[in-house]
């Protein structure tokens, strides 16, 4: 038997009515606040993602699904997307169209994860990108609209981080300074550890390594002493707008995120819910990746979320399935095109759900699938009263009372209902 490949998973009809549910409820969120669908291509040039994500990160260095085209050309599944986006922004000039672009995003990515609850490789994410401002209160419209999804959702353990990363060139100042401040404890990293403090030092930060935290929360510089006034007046604007809206969050000076091209504000949704893989969402500020992969000079800021993590959170159960309005019940062979043109002219004529058998099965085994549809009229073909009058019998499954309607009614009746 061939099976899915380790870290995928099939979504049948019963995950993917509440991922429906979850996506129409994010469309709507996302047109009232102004930001537009963007849709671009599942693999990019492998480029794309070395020189936006880093070198150093590890969904570059060792997560990405990458092969060659029979042309040579390098191609890599997407790991995230606001590369994607980035790069369709700049292909299409758009700072020429428009001062500012909003953009909305849902979709699948891919990282050659070690897979666990929560962690996939090939997952779904959904996210916003907002490209042309660099002023505080888009942080807080970025930040503030992550925050009222989860509310949304009805997700009571969140814990908002957020924190500044400075300009261009703090991180690589706070980065030799980190490194400084680590010498004395190279006993305490393992080999792998040492070797990202040399070549990505502030993702040593996120460490799980417990002794190594202890160390790193007594010893290591605040990124918060390097960064300009001019930083610090933007994340004070941020926090103040935040406040106004009532959005609660946490500063954490230790919030770096793992990518390279973030600067500045960079911020963190967790859930208490999740277990170790506890980040529903993450994101900041990239003002310097358009002008980097070939644009103009554009600020922007994001945030990327997880739609498993989401649903995890949020504790669904997968026993919702596809209901129907109405069931019509096949009483005879002879009847069938009569009731495929019947459901047919009541989903067209009065826009409901309408089911009918393709099992030939018995009367009552069909009445026992309309309930099991929560059906809340079933259609009866009688054969002696639709012969002799035209009439249908229609039954309401909820109090069990029968009516008998004639044919030309029939449309009337249930728009009436
Ligand atoms: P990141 O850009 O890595 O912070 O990812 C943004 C969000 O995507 C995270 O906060 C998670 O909710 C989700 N995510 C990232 N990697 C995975 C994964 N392997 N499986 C499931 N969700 C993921």
């Amino acid at each position: 038997m061939i099976k899915n490949i380790k870290g995928t998973k099939d979504l049948l009809p019963n995950a993917t009515y509440n991922i429906q549910d979850i996506e129409q409820h994010l469309n709507t969120f996302m047109n009232i606040h102004g930001y537009g669908e963007i849709r671009t291509p599942i693999f990019e040039s492998t480029e794309l993602f070395s020189r936006s994500v880093g070198e150093h990160t590890d969904i570059v260095n060792k997560e990405m699904y990458t092969w060659e085209d029979q042309n040579g050309h390098s191609l890599t599944l997407r790991p995230e997307m606001t590369a994607s986006v980035v790069r369709a922004y700049i292909q299409n000039k758009l700072w020429k169209q428009e001062p500012i672009s909003k953009f909305f995003y849902i979709g699948p990515s891919f990282r050659r994860e070690r897979p666990q609850k929560g962690r996939l490789r090939q997952f779904h994410q959904f996210g916003v990108e907002a490209l042309g401002s660099q002023y505080p209160e888009q942080d807080a419209e970025v930040i503030s609209m992550a925050y009222n999804i989860y509310n949304m959702f009805g997700l009571e353990d969140l814990s908002v981080k957020i924190n500044s990363l400075g300009g261009k060139d703090i991180k690589s100042k706070y980065g030799k300074a980190l490194q400084k401040s680590m010498v004395d404890f190279k006993d305490v990293f393992n080999e792998q550890e040492w070797v990202r403090l040399n070549n990505n030092p502030l993702r040593i930060l996120d460490t799980k390594n417990k002794n190594l935290k202890k160390i790193i929360n007594e010893n290591a510089p605040n990124i918060f002493d390097f960064i300009s006034i001019d930083d610090k007046k933007h994340f004070n604007k941020v926090t103040s707008i935040l406040n106004s809206m009532n959005i609660p969050y946490e500063h954490d000076v230790k919030l770096v995120r793992g990518l390279d091209y973030y600067s500045r504000t960079v911020f963190e949704l967790t859930s208490s819910e999740l277990g170790a893989q506890d980040a529903l969402c993450g994101g900041g500020r990239y003002d310097n990746l358009v002008a980097e992969l070939g644009g103009a000079n554009i600020p922007a800021i994001g945030f990327a979320a997880g739609m498993e993590r989401l649903i995890i959170a949020m504790k669904l159960s997968n026993n919702d399935t596809i209901n129907t309005d109405i069931y019509i019940i096949n009483t005879e062979e002879n009847y069938i095109e009569y009731t495929m043109t019947l459901a047919d002219k009541l989903r067209k004529e009065v826009g409901i759900a309408v089911h009918t058998d393709t099992l030939r099965r018995s009367i009552k085994s069909q009445m026992r699938h309309a309930n099991k549809m929560n059906a809340k009229y079933s259609i009866i073909i009688n054969k002696e009263i639709f012969k002799s009058s035209k009439k249908l019998l229609i039954k309401n499954m909820s109090d069990n009372t029968q009516e008998e309607i004639s044919e030309d009614e029939i449309v009337n009746f249930f728009q009436s209902e």
